[in-house]
């Protein structure tokens, strides 16, 4: 519902001298504050004056406008919002887990420690790598932490030369980023028609600066939602100048129960746990991006570690340490990380199951794969091999129509559904990335393939429709600069700018 009463702005529905509350008198005696005077308000703040009602109703019908995975189909490749159990939710609010505080001492918190440590350990042997460290808050922090590993790494043998990243040119940005945080230079690999990596442009610059190479940066399946098969001689390659394989395992869903990181090669690893492991993102949400490495790396990573002990007269303990590592990069952040966000991975991990987690990755393909195959008769499809958990289609086959991925993205708004992600890739000029997950039920998929199907009949009959998109939702099309460039964020701002143009 949007009628005009609850829809605006709240100071438009401000009353002079309306109240949404009744307070008691204070009995307390020194009930004026004593601030200095320089540091009081000179005037009352001009606050909206409503009632309870207005603005409940206000607030409600706002929350309404908005669109989450809880509301429908939400395809977005890349940095997808997978399944987000509710039991999850249920688990992380826990009071036993909630109300503890990071400071507090081992002993009175022994099932969270286990916890954690036993999410490090099937963190482990879910990528076949030999430790994690759980302390990263987001994927980006992840690849930072990681890389700061590889460095303390070629550091620990006197190879200062090692300064230079290779990361294929359909990366993901946060992997060029973090290596320039890192204070790494990247060099760029170049990708095949097929969008793998150009293994002969990878030995062309293993060549030219082998020695300097710290570390190559992969994404498998890549962005494009395509297997890299050539990373058995990647791997070789890259390890025989001497340099580590990073593998970015942010979307690690398409590999999970088929095949490992670590069996492939890699050396160090990074899982968002808010993407794969089932924890909303978005807003920047808090997030976690543990860090796994192979056996040898592991004196570099970041402490407090929590580790298990065992005697005989304690029997099995949980610990936190933080000294005794001489090589550890030390802290990295704050505490432990997003405990929050850890144990809706576990709650997942656990719901799951051994047998279950297998089903994971060849679900997320299939999902992909029969939306891919639905609609490429429609949709421009530039790289059509097997994909994995997503794909990009290069805007609508029939281009005469002058319909844009813009166009399509805004009128897949008016159906009820979150616009895939568009325009990312950069390999392509209208790129359209879908990702549906692997816990979408058939029958949203054929709904969403109908929806497209439509969108794409529309183009041809009444292009002018889509191209005015978005009609159904509270706000039309918007002009992205304009609002990226000069956003009116408040309401004194909006009043100025109403006077001007007066
Ligand atoms: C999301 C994502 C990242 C970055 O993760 P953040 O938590 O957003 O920092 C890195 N690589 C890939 C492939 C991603 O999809």
């Amino acid at each position: 519902m949007n009628n005009k009463l609850y829809g605006n702005l709240i100071f438009e529905l401000s009353k002079e001298g309306r109240r949404g509350y009744s307070l008691p008198k204070t009995n307390f005696k020194h009930s004026t504050s004593e601030l200095p005077a320089a540091l009081c308000r000179g005037k009352e703040a001009e606050l909206p004056e409503c009632d309870e009602l207005t603005v409940v109703r206000h607030y409600t019908n706002l929350s309404h406008n908005n669109f989450g995975v809880n509301d429908g189909f939400y395809p977005l490749g890349s940095c997808t919002m997978k399944y987000n159990p509710i039991i999850n939710e249920e688990i992380a609010a826990m009071k036993t887990f909630a109300g503890l505080h990071p400071l507090q001492h081992a002993d009175t918190c022994q099932h969270a420690l286990e916890l954690y440590y036993v999410l490090q350990e099937s963190l482990a042997e879910l990528t076949g790598l030999s430790e994690f460290t759980l302390n990263p808050c987001a994927g980006a922090h992840g690849e930072l932490t990681g890389l700061m590993v590889i460095r303390a790494y070629h550091m620990s043998r006197q190879d200062e030369r090692r300064t230079k990243v290779l990361i294929p040119d359909s990366a993901h940005g946060t992997n060029p980023a973090s290596a320039a945080v890192c204070g790494l230079d990247v060099v760029e690999v170049k990708s095949l028609s097929d969008g793998t990596v150009d293994v002969d442009d990878l030995k062309r610059l293993l060549t030219e600066c082998g020695e300097e190479v710290a570390a190559m940066m992969m994404t498998n399946p890549n962005t494009l939602g395509i297997f890299e098969h050539a990373i058995p001689e990647i791997t070789k390659l890259v390890h025989d100048c001497g340099g580590l394989m990073y593998y970015d395992g942010a979307n690690l869903n398409p590999m999970l129960g088929a095949c490992r990181p670590g069996d492939m090669g890699f050396d160090v690893c990074h899982i968002n746990l808010h993407k794969t492991f089932s924890t909303p993102h978005g807003g920047g949400g808090p997030g976690s991006g543990p860090v796994g490495v192979r056996e040898g790396l592991e004196q570099f990573l970041p402490t407090p570690r929590v580790v298990m002990r065992e005697s005989e007269e304690e029997g099995v303990s949980f610990h936190v340490e933080t000294g005794d590592y001489e090589k550890s990069l030390g802290s990295i952040g704050n505490f432990f990380g997003n405990f929050g966000v850890m144990l809706k991975a576990y709650t997942y991990i656990l719901s799951l199951g051994r047998e279950n987690v297998k089903m994971v990755g060849p679900l997320a393909t299939l999902n992909a794969t029969y939306i891919k195959e639905s609609l490429k008769d429609v949709y421009e499809l530039p790289i059509d091999g097997l994909c994995k958990h997503e794909f990009v289609f290069d805007g609508l086959k029939d281009k005469s129509t002058g319909v844009t991925t813009m166009d399509v993205a805004k009128r897949l708004l008016d159906y009820g559904y979150h616009a895939p992600t568009i325009y990312f890739p950069l390999l392509f000029h209208e790129s359209l990335m879908i990702e549906p997950t692997e816990n979408e039920s058939k029958e949203t998929l054929d709904d969403f393939i109908a929806v497209m199907r439509r969108i794409a009949e529309e183009a041809k009959t009444d292009p002018e429709l889509v191209k005015t998109a978005p009609h159904n939702t509270p706000i039309g099309r918007v002009d992205d600069v304009l609002a990226a460039k000069h956003p009116i964020v408040t309401w004194r701002q909006l009043q100025a700018e109403a006077n001007e143009t007066i």
